[in-house]
């Protein structure tokens, strides 16, 4: 018995005994990130630099997102970069600052995980993990990040169908851990005008399929500041659990994704705005 999620091309192995599939699990999946609960009525806005460059750059932005509303803080110290000469990320310095500045703000923190042999040291640092788009066919990396105790977001890979999304997630849950949010960030088209096509019917779609939260990563989706806002408010109002968005203390001085990160000012605005949306669907952004 297979369904067949939303094209007439031969299923690949997503059916209704998956543990991801809703025909599996009615209810809802919460996600637990040291008390921030993902996949109820409140939409949870994750918020902070691509990459944690210094501790003034991740002190100065996880504050003002905080005080704007961004329930975790999130920043890249791995990074997974097309050029090998760009900047990589801080590494394990980058995972203390992180450490730190949470504790500071009281903030749980988010933060990328790319290699199998170091799921155990960024998990004694973050609060949840994220397997990036790039990663998400990463087989051994989804079985060792399902033996953790951290919840993940999970990214959808660019050239990945709903159907290759699910069974990605399934992998994880295999491993004994349900604690995996969805993340919709851009597919590629032929479309160059933006960065990724976010594909926002990917949202209801996972959410008719699947038990486990899904958010909404506007920034990669678009790689356009100015956009930005537009379509986190358009995945608010499509039923997204939550938003991941990339905001910097000076956006054109970032060493990573600068283009498409908000500056502070443009994010405490357009949290007002959100939460007009939030509220005109009966949900609420804290
Ligand atoms: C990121 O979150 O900074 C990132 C690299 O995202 P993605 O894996 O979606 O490209
Ligand atoms: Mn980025």
């Amino acid at each position: 018995m297979e369904t067949n999620p939303g094209n007439n091309t031969a299923t690949i192995g997503f059916s209704i005994s998956s543990k991801v599939s809703r025909k599996t699990k009615p209810d809802d999946t919460i996600v637990d990130i040291c008390g921030i609960k993902a996949g109820r009525s409140e939409v949870v806005i994750i918020a902070g630099p691509c990459a944690v460059e210094s501790r003034e750059q991740l002190f100065e932005t996880a504050t003002a997102v905080k005080n704007g509303g961004a329930r975790i803080l999130r920043g890249g110290a791995f990074k997974p970069r097309s050029s090998p000469y760009n900047f990589q990320g801080l590494g394990e310095d980058g995972l203390r600052m992180l450490r730190d500045i949470s504790r500071e703000t009281g903030l749980p923190v988010v933060t990328e995980v790319m290699d199998t042999r170091q799921v155990e040291m960024v998990a004694g640092y973050a609060d949840m993990l994220q397997v990036g788009s790039r990663n998400m066919q990463n087989y051994p990396l989804l079985k060792e990040v399902g033996l953790c105790r951290k919840p993940i977001l999970l990214k959808r890979g660019m050239m990945a169908t709903v159907e290759e999304f699910l069974l990605a997630a399934e992998y994880i849950l295999n491993q004994g851990n349900n604690q995996v949010i969805l993340c919709e960030r851009g597919i590629r088209t032929f479309e160059t005008s933006t960065r990724n096509t976010l594909d926002l019917s990917a949202v209801p779609m996972l959410k008719h399929l699947s038990h486990l939260p899904v958010i909404v990563d506007p920034s990669h989706g678009t790689g356009l500041r100015w956009m930005v806002p537009a379509m986190a408010k358009a995945a608010v109002a499509a039923g997204a659990d939550g938003l991941i968005m990339e905001v910097h203390y000076k956006p054109e001085e970032a060493l990573c994704d600068g283009r498409q990160s908000l500056s502070l000012s443009e994010f405490s605005q357009l949290m007002i705005d959100l939460r007009r949306v939030a509220r005109a669907i009966g949900r609420e952004i804290l």
